[in-house]
């Protein structure tokens, strides 16, 4: 049986996949699962009281579906901003050192994680992967720029500047 699991509400999507109705306020949005209950990918949107009429739903009422929708977009709102805020972070660290050498990368890579000498097998390899999830979660947006991200940004300079002090003669 197809399950439909509430991800969130929308204003964006108007129209109720269920019933094709036009021009409503907010639509429910769910992904769609297979038999074996794995998420398909596949999104669907319906009016609330549409989606009282959908299996395994038929036992709420529109209302605790609305309910149930908003609380679930107030958490997936919270994620993104925190995942943004990771980005931009990322991006504040270790964009400065991206087109250096691997000596720079990791002054900077283990002076924000001291202990990461252990579990890093390839210092570019692990900057590379952090930036390009950062790009990922930011997509198009702008990085944000927070006092966190200024301060991050300074002490990345330090890194690099302690590290350029302690090999006078490093080739870029
Ligand atoms: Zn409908």
């Amino acid at each position: 049986m197809t399950a439909y699991r509430i991800l969130g509400t929308t204003d964006e999507n108007t129209t109720c996949d269920h019933c094709g109705r036009k021009d409503l306020k907010h639509t429910v949005v769910f992904d769609i699962a297979d038999a074996e209950g794995n998420p398909t990918g596949e999104l669907f949107y319906a009016g609330s009281s549409c989606a009282t009429t959908l299996p395994g739903l038929q036992h709420l009422s529109a209302a605790t579906i609305r309910q149930r929708a908003r609380s679930a977009q107030l958490a997936a709102d919270v994620r993104a901003a925190q995942e943004r805020e990771w980005a931009g972070e990322i991006l504040a660290k270790y964009g400065p050192v991206e087109h250096r050498g691997a000596g720079l990368k990791s002054a900077v890579l283990f002076g924000y994680n001291p202990h990461g000498r252990e579990r890093v097998t390839s210092v570019s390899g692990e900057v590379a992967g952090l930036l390009a999830e950062a790009r990922r979660i930011l997509g198009d947006a702008p990085a944000p720029v927070t006092l966190k991200t200024k301060e991050l940004g300074r002490m990345t300079a330090g890194f690099m500047a302690a590290f350029l002090k302690r090999n006078p003669g490093y080739r870029f």
